[in-house]
């Protein structure tokens, strides 16, 4: 029996004539992700598509799963491939289905009829269908409200598919279709949402890890790799920048008031970023601050944090409470590896008093103090490179 993937793409269907684009983006995506599997033709058709493996060693399971962390997908299934004629999908239906319908006590079936030259129209499809389940499983009754499994059959252009449920999938945009930013990505719990949030509105992600050594360790750094190869099962492939920054703090220490340190360091970081964002052809800066969060994350802070970037600061965590970012981590699996002690170049330097509301000029006056433009020259001159990409 022939089997494919049929994949429903949601608000992508809103997209009027960018439609194409997107669709092919997304297209694209699937493409990637299941290159290892073996190879796939694609076919597109009303809002959905269907993914046929070309061989039988193609593993379905593992691809149906890899659907699950696709952007753009808002819901999927295994589906069988029937011949257009009544028999072959009932028949299909019966085979198909059998686990599911053996296990059930009660079935609906729905029909979608996208070929209107079908002789049958979709009421009569689910009504013959239905008869034909029922004489094959007496034990079954049909619940038209609240079904134990729901047989979908679509008549469409060149092939039937008959199908169970519909799994959820991840929803957003194609990654890619919202353009590239820089996540800055620390080892704790927000900045990986972050990462993942703007990754499912169809950012593509590069990532920037300011490391602070001997002051935080290997270990610390590949917590953060490993928080980043979770985040790419649904992003995709993350170039990833780890930037030195032991320097810049020290001087920062040395030469700044301890009230300041915190939010001169983050502007130094914005900095660093929005060049490398310019090299990297990244459009936005993505934090995972949240209002309020700590001293660095009050109004006034983030304000003078924004006064070092030209580039827009995404921050997609920041009217969320802590437990709200906690639910989203541990949905995408990041949260009991960002709960790992190890050290970050952030909490290794924090002042007893950080000052909660800055103003832009006495920061100002206080980076008058350190060669800024120098520091973030040589942080960027002594940055090393990792392509992270999902387990
Ligand atoms: P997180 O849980 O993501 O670490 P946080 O609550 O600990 O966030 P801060 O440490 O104040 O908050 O950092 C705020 C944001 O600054 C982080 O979400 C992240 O985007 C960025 N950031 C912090 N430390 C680093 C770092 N070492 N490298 C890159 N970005 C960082
Ligand atoms: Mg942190």
């Amino acid at each position: 029996m022939r089997e494919v993937i049929l994949i429903k793409n949601g608000e992508l269907a809103l997209k009027g004539m960018n439609r194409a684009s997107f669709e092919d983006v997304l297209i694209k995506n699937i493409k990637r992700k299941l290159k290892d599997l073996g190879n796939i033709k694609v076919i597109k058709a009303q809002s959905t598509i269907a993914i046929e493996p070309c061989d039988d060693t193609f593993d379905m399971n593992e691809a149906a799963e890899r659907m699950a962390c696709v952007f753009g997908i808002v819901g999927f299934s295994r589906a069988a491939v029937a011949k257009k004629d009544m028999a072959d999908i009932m028949s299909t239906a019966v085979t198909y289905l059998e686990d599911e319908l053996r296990c059930a006590r009660t079935f609906k079936v729905e029909a979608k009829r996208s070929d209107k030259s079908f002789p049958l129209k979709s009421p009569e499809i689910c009504r013959e269908t239905g008869a034909y389940i029922l004489e094959n499983y007496p034990h079954l009754t049909v619940d038209v409200k609240n079904p134990d499994v729901l047989v979908t059959v679509e008549v469409r252009d060149i092939n039937a598919y008959v199908r169970g449920s519909q799994q959820k999938g991840a929803g957003g945009m194609p990654v890619g279709t919202g353009g590239r930013g820089a996540i800055l990505i620390s080892g704790g719990i927000d900045s990986p949402v972050a990462a993942w949030m703007m990754a499912k509105r169809g950012l593509e992600l590069v990532a920037i890890h300011f490391s602070a050594p001997p002051y935080t360790s290997e270990q610390a750094e590949d917590k953060v790799m490993t928080l980043l190869k979770k985040v790419a099962r649904y992003s995709g492939r993350i170039p990833t920048f780890v930037v030195n920054f032991t320097k810049a703090q020290q001087d920062i220490m040395n030469c700044c008031a301890e009230e300041y340190f915190t939010i001169i360091m983050r502007r130094m970081m914005m900095k660093t970023a929005e060049r490398l964002a310019a090299k990297e052809d990244c459009q936005a800066i993505v934090t995972g601050e949240s209002l309020g969060q700590v001293a660095s994350q009050t109004i006034y802070a983030l304000g003078c944090t924004d006064a070092a970037t030209s580039l827009p600061v995404f921050r997609p965590c920041i009217g969320m409470d802590k437990d709200e970012i906690v639910r989203i981590s541990r949905n995408i699996d990041t949260f009991e590896t960002s709960i790992l002690p190890y050290e970050d170049c952030c909490t290794v330097f924090v002042p007893k008093h950080p000052k909660l509301r800055p103003t832009l000029e006495a920061v100002l006056e206080q980076e008058k103090n350190l060669d800024v433009e120098a520091l973030v020259e040589q942080a960027l001159a002594d940055t090393h490179f990792r392509m992270i990409k999902a387990d």
